[in-house]
């Protein structure tokens, strides 16, 4: 283990991808042309040419394809660096490098821009290196004035389409270059768009008109009129005549549009750096506008919502691109497969165009070959000539990644590295929980929205009390639990209810950290909705009013809130076999032990069924919460406000039977897989009863006065509880609660072996700090040991000793704690909360602060911070291992079950990592992805 030969460890989230230099050839080469079986540029070059430019370019050049795609050029996301750097300004050469690529434009397509007689006209289109779809802005049929238009009819034959595209035009710059460039705040919040709109809408009303192609040419020509005048009396400028000023203007705007307001929060939702920048394609218009032999579609290669191996889109006849999207008319399916409920009266693209069909099949088919994945592409048809527009990686769900990995890898299309590598570990949280059905959520509308918590669906009726939660439950209702906020408290109804949802709190809250680690739909911090507890109801912002018994529909994957029972659809993992054949090769590729954090018996089922190998954290305390813990609550709160040994002692007798109880049926389970038991570490400051007939009972039982009583509990106050009088500590002034639990454990144990079956616990003493609480536990560990050994005849019983380490002294002294420690856990939680200083339970103040003002880049508690709590534990596994080589290492904590941290794990040479049940799957696709990425050379992983 010492030769490890491990990759630097940075920050994947935020490590900077290298920026793709230009050669000394191609400096300040900020052109880059397509078209005509040529292309400068292609598909590698994204970071320069953004997606859409740079598999412009690849579709268009590439010896394999050569696709029919209108001639164009794209300028590159240096100039858009260039263009923020100077104050909006261009390089000086780009203006005759994008001439000279213009006058190639003109040449392979016999036209002209700004020409009379037969004038081109141009598309300007954005592109990001990573798609940001609907973020950024694009202008069509750039250079239509009232001299080229005539060109433009004399050469169509077509005057309606002439001015069809003009009033697109108008329409289309004045929004996106004369107001959104321009910073421009919309009179009365009704942007520019809305009001020409608004005109072409009054005026197919007046005319009972259904579709825009109903419109006549003179209607169409007086609306283009009107349209300008509008543009000016709004924006207080002409719409511009000259074709270069239109080209250049929305050039201009394109760039801007990359910092426009839903730009920016896109990227910072999805993490895209400031810096990358767009690039703007300059591009040949086609026209799917020209009557009933044009038509314009997206397609995918294979469906995106199941995944099925088959061609899949929509297509309007007489449009334009943006109207499939706009939703203008109801697009018709491509073919018979496409069909859906509104669609499934129209015709097929297969059926009007039979030839035009086939060749677009073909097309698809070689572009996924190509590319080796699900293609989401463009296409326009004009006058019976098919073209290509756009290409790129489609988006996928969750379900439909698994299938089309699984296919592919079979088809021998990808190999096993590929497949793994094609979906992202959380997309699986999809295939574990059952959802919404997605055909009535499409037409349904929400009532409010919140943060999406805990993913999946659920359904049931609103009430508004843990109690009432569990009362309805008991009587076979399914209720969904809506409260301001959760506590510990509330856990049993939680726990009984089908889903929970908070108008306050946020992705960390009580509601959501639970509700994650049971896998349970939950929403918080829905702010939409406002609570009456005094009368058993809410109000929505929507003005839906909703009362106790009332049906509410939850998706907890979007954070969205509906009226009503909708319908579910339940996945039954079992039966998916693409999910079987990738998990396989997950297994097999990965070096990461993946076990699961386990309260109950029914925990370590669910985690053993999502294929966990073991368990990384197993807790007694849950015995104090919820359904049957009356009995042993009341003996934990005996035990302490027990004030003598014998007190104690008495106590722990009978609370033996119920941990001992707990850790048998749970190794059972487990059937040989190791457990690792945490000793009990209760925050006392929560079980301490403050309730007066719980007191009484108590004083009564321990035989003192409701005086002597009081004093105890008040002397059991902290003033910082987190940094108390816990764990290991507990253990050291009170060897008696150790010995109790050891006694259970080893009894639990030898019991399961007599009886023939397997059992392999893991004894973890939490919050250590220096080796000699070890040792002075262990001493209690070894004679507890030998005396259930001697009494209950048996020679061995098969276990291992080891610590938490979760106080960075811990860490830091790692290699004096594995002279006694058989195995280190690292507790990243409160590791986290000690390191940084953070109070996990007060981070609500400050936290959203520092991630808004950049000042941490995520949240610690969610994902491990690598450079400070990281080093920690890469130190800390060093040491230990320095003294033992094959000290087992693992994880415990929310973190488990966090892709990225998974990652690191596997960087810093862990054995394993622990996570609750749900999270299983997604720990061993992200241990099998790190494997790829970071191959650790001569590694003992010893992971189970
Ligand atoms: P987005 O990135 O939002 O998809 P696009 O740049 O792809 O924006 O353009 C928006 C619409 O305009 C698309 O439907 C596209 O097909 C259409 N379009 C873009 N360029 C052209 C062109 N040269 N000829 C015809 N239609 C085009
Ligand atoms: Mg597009
Ligand atoms: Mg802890």
């Amino acid at each position: 283990m010492k030769s490890l030969t491990l990759p630097e460890i940075g920050t994947p989230g935020t490590q900077k991808i290298p920026y793709l230099k230009t050669d000394k050839k191609n400096a300040n080469k900020y052109v880059y042309y397509f078209g005509g079986g040529k292309a400068d540029g292609n598909e590698s070059m994204k970071n320069l040419l953004g997606g859409k430019g740079a598999n412009l370019a690849e579709m268009a050049g590439h010896p394999d394809l050569r696709l029919p795609v209108p001639p164009g050029f794209t300028i590159t996301t240096e100039v858009c660096t260039y263009y923020y750097a100077n104050e909006k300004k261009y390089p000086a050469i780009l203006k005759e490098q994008v001439q000279n690529a213009l006058t190639v434009v003109e040449k392979q397509i016999s036209k002209k821009f700004n020409d009379e007689a037969n004038p081109l006209l141009l598309s300007v289109r954005s592109g990001a290196r990573r798609s940001m779809p609907g973020m950024m802005e694009t202008v069509l049929d750039i250079g239509l004035n009232e001299k080229t238009i005539k060109g433009i009819i004399k050469h169509s034959g077509d005057e309606r389409f002439a001015y069809d595209a003009y009033r697109r035009l108008i329409m289309m710059y004045a929004d996106v270059v004369m107001e959104k460039a321009e910073g421009k705040e919309p009179r009365g919040g009704k942007g520019i768009r809305k009001v020409l709109d608004e005109k072409l809408e009054k005026l197919k009303q007046k005319r009972g008109y259904k579709f825009d192609t109903d419109l006549t040419v003179s209607e169409l020509k007086a609306l283009v009129k009107d349209f300008k005048a509008t543009v000016l009396k709004v924006l207080g400028k002409p719409f511009p005549d000259d074709p270069y000023e239109q080209l250049w203007g929305s050039i201009g705007a394109v760039f801007s549009s990359w910092r426009g307001k839903r730009a920016v929060e896109y990227r910072l939702i999805e993490k895209i750096p400031d810096e990358w920048g767009t690039a703007v394609t300059v591009q040949a218009m086609v026209f799917g506008n020209m009557g009933e032999t044009s038509a314009t579609g997206v397609a995918f290669t294979r469906n995106p919502g199941t995944g099925e191996n088959k061609f899949y889109g929509e297509y309007l006849l007489n449009a334009q691109g943006e109207d499939v999207v706009a939703g203008i008319r109801t697009p018709a399916p491509i073919n018979d497969y496409s069909r859906n409920e509104q669609s499934k009266h129209l015709p097929t693209l297969e059926s009007t165009m039979p030839g035009l069909y086939n060749q677009l099949f073909e097309i698809q088919k070689k572009l996924e070959n190509h590319y080796k994945d699900m293609q989401d592409i463009e296409f326009t048809i004009e006058k019976g000539k098919l073209y290509m527009l756009q290409c790129r990686v489609g988006k996928r769900n969750g379900i439909a990644a698994v299938r089309m990995a699984s296919d592919m890898y079979k088809e021998k299309l990808i190999d096993a590295k590929k497949a793994i590598m094609r979906i992202a570990p959380n997309q699986l949280v999809e295939l574990l929980l059952p959802m919404l059905d997605p055909e009535i959520q499409k037409v349904t509308k929400p009532i409010a929205k919140g943060l999406p918590a805990g993913p999946g669906g659920a359904k049931g009726r609103v009430v508004f009390s843990s109690d009432d939660a569990v009362r309805w439950a008991s009587k076979g209702e399914k209720v969904i639990l809506v409260r301001e906020e959760t506590s510990p408290e509330d856990v049993d109804g939680m726990h009984k209810s089908q889903a929970i949802l908070t108008t306050k709190g946020g992705m960390t809250s009580h509601a959501a950290l639970v509700a994650r680690g049971w896998g349970k739909c939950c929403i918080v911090g829905c702010a939409d909705i406002e609570i009456h507890s005094n009368t058993k109801s809410f109000k929505a912002n929507d003005g839906t009013f909703i009362k106790e018994g009332d049906w509410l529909s939850l998706d907890g994957t979007k954070g969205l809130v509906y009226k009503g029972s909708m319908g579910l659809v339940d996945i039954d993992l079992d039966k998916n076999e693409s999910y079987k054949i990738i998990m396989d090769l997950v297994d097999k590729t990965k070096l990461l032990g993946v076990r699961t954090n386990a309260e109950t018996p029914g925990d370590a089922a669910q985690g053993l069924k999502f294929g966990a190998e073991g368990i990384g954290l197993f807790r007694t305390e849950h015995m104090f919460y919820g359904q049957g813990s009356d009995q042993p609550l009341f003996l934990l709160r005996k035990m302490i406000v027990s004030k003598t040994e014998a007190e104690r002692k008495l106590v722990l007798n009978e609370l033996f039977r119920y941990v001992k109880k707990d850790v048998k049926d749970t190794l059972n389970i487990m059937k040989g897989h190791p457990v690792t038991i945490r000793l009990l570490d209760p925050p006392l400051h929560e079980f301490v009863p403050h309730n007066a007939a719980k007191l009484r009972q108590l004083s009564q039982e321990l035989g003192i006065s409701m005086n002597l009583l009081k004093r105890r509990v008040l002397a059991l106050h902290e003033n910082n509880p987190m940094l108390g009088h816990r764990g290991v500590r507990l253990g050291i002034s009170y060897p008696e609660v150790t010995e109790m639990q050891v006694r259970a454990i080893f009894e639990a144990a030898a019991e399961l072996l007599k009886s023939g079956q397997k059992a392999f616990p893991e004894i973890m003493v939490p919050v250590t700090c220096t080796e000699s609480e070890l040792i002075h536990q262990k001493k209690i560990v070894d004679r507890v040991y030998n005396e259930v050994c001697k009494e209950l005849n048996i020679q061995e019983i098969p276990y291992l000793y080891g610590t938490m380490i979760e106080i960075p002294r811990a860490a830091l002294r790692a290699e004096k704690m594995a002279t006694v420690a058989d195995f280190f856990s690292f507790g990243t939680n409160d590791l986290t909360q000690m390191s940084f200083g953070f109070s996990r339970d007060d981070i609500g103040g400050f936290l959203p602060i520092y991630l808004d003002q950049k000042l941490l880049d995520d949240d610690p508690f969610q994902t491990i911070d690598q450079e400070g709590v990281g080093e920690l534990i890469k130190f800390g596994t060093e040491r230990g291992r320095k003294t033992k080589p094959h000290l087992k290492v693992g994880i415990c904590g929310e973190h488990g079950g966090d892709a990225e941290s998974v990652k690191f794990c596997h960087r810093v040479g862990m054995s394993y990592v622990s996570c609750s049940p749900f999270r299983v799957p997604i720990a061993r696709l992200a241990a099998a992805q790190a494997a790829l990425e970071y191959p650790i050379i001569n590694s003992s992983f010893n992971n189970n």
